[in-house]
């Protein structure tokens, strides 16, 4: 895919499963926001930055993040969903703030859990290889066997 691409939206509500008891709320973008990336990419996971508007202390703060690409179920899995998890110990929740986002590139292909444990593991993995192969748009074969080892 033709990264960068730009992603920017208001926070919309999901369906409050799961994120924050697993440690990682995932801010949703608005279905009409993500066409610019689900139109060139597949499902999965990616890195890149994001930033919320309108909380104090916050202006312009800009965060590394890892975000999911996948299927909605409430769309009987016929549409995409961005859902981005920004690595800031946030104060409060930011439904309904604005949001920008930076995809740089891709990280795994989407899995389906049959555990939470599975999950979780996952997750902690992608911040891993995003804190260090993030920054790197085209990281060199050796990077990339990293970082599938990892
Ligand atoms: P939902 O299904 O409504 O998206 P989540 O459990 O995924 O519920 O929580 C997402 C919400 O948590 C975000 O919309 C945002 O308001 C809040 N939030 C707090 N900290 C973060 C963070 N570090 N990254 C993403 N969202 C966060
Ligand atoms: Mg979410």
């Amino acid at each position: 895919p033709p990264f960068p691409i730009f992603l920017a939206g208001v926070v919309q509500r999901g369906f409050g499963r799961g994120g924050k008891d697993l440690g990682c709320p995932t801010a949703n973008l608005p279905d009409e926001s993500i066409t610019p990336m689900s139109s060139v990419c597949k499902p999965g996971v990616y890195f890149g930055y994001a930033q919320v508007y309108g909380l104090s202390g916050q202006e312009g703060k800009v965060h590394p993040m890892v975000m999911s690409l996948g299927w909605n179920p409430f769309y009987k899995n016929e549409r995409l969903t961005a859902e981005i998890h920004l690595m800031h110990d946030f104060k409060s929740d930011f439904y309904g703030n604005d949001m920008q986002a930076v995809v740089l590139g891709y990280i795994r292909p989407e899995l389906d859990y049959t555990s939470r444990e599975a999950l979780i593991e996952d997750i902690d993995a992608d911040k891993r290889a995003y804190m260090k192969f993030g920054v790197d748009p085209n990281p060199t074969n050796d990077a990339l066997e990293e970082r599938a080892l990892l």
